[in-house]
């Protein structure tokens, strides 16, 4: 069997819906399990639903009009949507008194109509061309989570409940993304962006023999297209390698998605729902076949990034310095990115700067601490690339000869990527630049006939 997940660009545009169900159809020789996102830009609506208290009543009629009309356009019938819609008119009237944000528990039921709604259309739109489809609640899946809302964890023994109840096809089953159920039964969700996680968390469960990520980009690319225009898909890249970029800012995956197909084994292939012949990218285990030679392959930033310092004379030679030290950040759920050490300080960068205050307050009990903001980490990735000889002395030339500062550098800590801290506003123009300067934006065979040699 095989995963083909469908992004919010994918399924909210009528001319890529039909291309996505097209694709469906045909794969229908090698059992799909479908997994879609809301239509595209509804689950901002429904963030800001939940924020805003003075804009929801025209939210609301927003939401349901988004998708009355896409229905029309992609010619599935308006009763096929009718429950869902009522549901929705009924959750939103319930919060139209209400003067408060909304959040946990409430915020991800609401959100979770972006995703029911999407499976319900895509499960008609399949129908329609004559296949035996249904949407199902990743819930009703077995996809059973913690209960942190807005960014809940699959429990340990998801993959054989998965198995359990999505075992026996037909029907297809189209299912939504980004979300989960706590075993009390409320709606969770696993984080903005989750849906391509669901896909690997299914695949996984299923023993998938790929997993499809369908997107509106040619595969994952050599930089971030918004950056960098001319930016080329990269043909084949390692667990590895993709894993470190989709951490670091390559929105096109979500940072988590690799885990549950490396575990197994499983290829993921990043493919484009708006050219579906172009070869896309291919994930494995290995990332080249024949290849020994090292080569930079893309280049990631993570914006609003901040570091922070700790000094303490006090360091020099103790023990368990580090311990206490990422004891705080760990206490008040901090996670740290970038780690460099002096004898007489240790600075680190975390990405989430909301519960920073307190923990700043914890660490100044250890040494004068210091946070800087407003901070990108840029990582440079290729399987044996940051260990090359030259490369860190060619990046850190190109950055200095048009004065783009560097505040911190990691290096030697991972085979695959070389990153380090720019200020926000150098953190394009650092991308661009290395980009060009390390010949990305050059052609190469391999992203011509990448597919036609791995299938
Ligand atoms: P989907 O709705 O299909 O999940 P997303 O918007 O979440 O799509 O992710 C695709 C987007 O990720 C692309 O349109 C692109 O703007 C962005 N992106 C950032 N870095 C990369 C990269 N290295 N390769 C491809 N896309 C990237
Ligand atoms: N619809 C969700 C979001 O916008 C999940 C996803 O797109 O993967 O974050
Ligand atoms: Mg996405």
């Amino acid at each position: 069997m095989i995963v083909m997940k469908f992004g919010g660009t994918s399924v909210g545009v009528p001319e890529r819906f039909a291309v996505a169900t097209g694709l469906v159809a045909e794969q229908v020789p090698r059992d799909p399990v479908v997994v879609v996102s809301a239509l595209a830009g509804v689950t901002n609506l429904l963030v800001e639903f939940c924020r805003s208290t003075t804009a929801r009543p025209a939210l609301a009629r927003q939401v349901e009009a988004r998708h009355v009309d896409f229905a029309r356009d992609v010619r599935v019938p308006a009763s096929q949507l009718e429950p869902l819609l009522r549901a929705w008119q009924l959750e939103a009237e319930s919060w139209l008194p209400s003067h408060q944000v909304i959040a946990g528990a409430d915020r991800d039921r609401v959100l979770s109509f972006g995703e029911r709604l999407a499976a319900e259309l895509f499960a008609a739109g399949l129908r329609a061309r004559g296949v035996d489809a249904v949407a199902v609640l990743a819930g009703d899946a077995g996809l059973l989570t913690d209960q942190r809302f807005g960014a809940a964890h699959p429990l340990p023994d998801v993959a054989a409940q998965i198995a359990r109840h999505l075992g026996r096809r037909p029907p297809l089953p189209v299912v939504t993304g980004f979300l989960g159920r706590t075993a009390d039964g409320r709606p969770t969700t696993l984080g903005r962006g989750g849906s391509d996680y669901t896909a690997a968390i299914l695949g996984a469960a299923l023993d998938a023999e790929e997993i499809q990520i369908w997107t509106d980009t040619s595969g994952l690319l050599s930089a971030d297209p918004r950056i960098v225009p001319e930016a080329r898909p990269v043909a084949r890249l390692s667990f590895a390698e993709a894993s470190e970029l989709a951490y670091f800012g390559a929105r096109v995956l979500h940072p988590k998605t690799l885990l549950p197909a490396m575990d197994r084994g499983i290829p993921v292939r990043v493919l484009n729902t708006a050219r579906p012949d172009d070869p896309g990218s291919l994930i494995t285990h290995d990332a080249e076949t024949a290849e020994s030679s090292w080569r930079v392959k893309s280049i990631a930033c993570k914006k609003n990034v901040t570091a922070v310092t700790i000094a303490s004379t006090r360091m020099l030679l103790a023990y368990g310095f580090l311990a206490r030290v990422f004891e705080v950040f760990g206490r008040h759920h901090i996670v740290v990115d970038l780690v460099t050490t002096s004898e007489v300080s240790i600075s680190v960068t975390v990405d989430d700067p909301s519960r920073l205050a307190d923990a700043i307050a914890d660490l100044g009990g250890i040494g004068q601490v210091e946070a800087r903001p407003d901070l990108a980490v840029v990582a440079v990735v290729g399987e044996g690339a940051p260990t090359h000889v030259g490369l860190a002395g060619h990046v850190f030339t190109l950055l200095g000869g048009v004065g783009i500062g560097v505040e911190m550098i990691s290096q030697g800590a991972s085979r695959v990527n070389l990153s380090f801290v720019v200020r926000i506003e150098d953190a394009d123009r650092a991308v661009r630049l290395l980009h060009r300067g390390l010949g990305l934006d050059m052609e190469r065979m391999e992203a011509v006939t990448g597919r036609a040699e791995e299938t």
